[in-house]
């Protein structure tokens, strides 16, 4: 596990007006951090910023103590889980499952014994000689997690996973996700704008506005505030 410090994180695409302003959040080791605000107001940035996938204007971001931009990609102990799953299509689930731990030279058996762990968390056994078009968007949204999960990462930086979901499942996903959190208990910023889901999955809440924080807290704290 890791820490993730945001320090006065700033970014400004060319000309426009700051997408996010002297952001400063200190996530500690095992904590899941949700990020609530209106469309527009810098959650993706901030998040692709975390993720050393969008250049930082200003300030700095550290995961385990390291600057997040100093770490070659392949190196960084970090998982992303998006809401268009990014699945192979012409790999099975299992395949799929490994496929990240085989480009990293993981040993095969570590590799099988690790995608056993995470189909048996995420209920995917009976699924892993299918195809993706095969599955449910349900199922595949699992398999997403599962892709992050079997990387061992020191933390989980979830981009609006559950957002193509139909009500009832993301309702049933974000049950799973909880347990899962409460079984991995992995550092993780999730980007949400849905108000229940930073309810129920959120240590702390942090609401952006226009590219700042608005408010920082726990969730009862920052929904009950005046
Ligand atoms: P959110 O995820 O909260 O909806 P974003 O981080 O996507 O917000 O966007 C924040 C602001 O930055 C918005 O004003 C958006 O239009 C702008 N923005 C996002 N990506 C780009 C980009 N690649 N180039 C220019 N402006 C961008
Ligand atoms: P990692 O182990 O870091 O997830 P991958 O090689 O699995 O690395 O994926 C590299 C990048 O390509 C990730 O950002 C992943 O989400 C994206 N990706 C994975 N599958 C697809 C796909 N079918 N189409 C487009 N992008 C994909």
């Amino acid at each position: 596990m890791a820490t993730i410090e945001i320090d006065k994180v700033s970014k400004v695409y060319h000309g426009n007006v700051p997408a996010v302003s002297e952001v400063d959040i200190k996530i500690t080791d095992g904590e899941f951090i949700v990020l609530v605000g209106p469309s527009g107001c810098g959650k993706s940035t901030l998040l692709r910023m975390v993720a050393g996938l969008e250049n930082i204007s200003s300030g700095t971001v550290r995961i385990g103590g390291r600057i997040v931009n100093d770490v070659e990609p392949a190196d960084r102990d970090i998982a992303m889980v998006f809401q268009n799953y990014a699945l192979y299509p012409h790999m099975t689930v299992r395949e799929n499952l490994a496929y990240g731990l085989k480009n990293r030279r993981t040993p095969k058996p570590e590799i099988e014994a690790r995608v056993a762990e995470a189909a048996r968390m995420l209920e995917l056994g009976p699924y892993l000689d299918r195809k993706p078009r095969a599955l449910s968007g349900g199922q595949r949204q699992r398999v997403a997690m599962g892709r992050a999960i079997v990387r061992h990462p020191s933390a989980f930086l979830f981009d609006e996973p559950l957002s193509n979901l139909d009500a009832k499942l993301r309702v049933s996903m974000r049950g799973e996700i909880k347990r899962l959190q409460r079984r991995v208990g992995t550092t993780s910023l999730y980007v949400t704008h849905d108000q229940l889901e930073a309810m129920t999955l959120a240590d702390r809440l942090v609401v952006l506005n226009g590219g700042r924080i608005e408010q920082i807290g726990r969730p009862l704290d920052v929904y009950h505030a005046p």
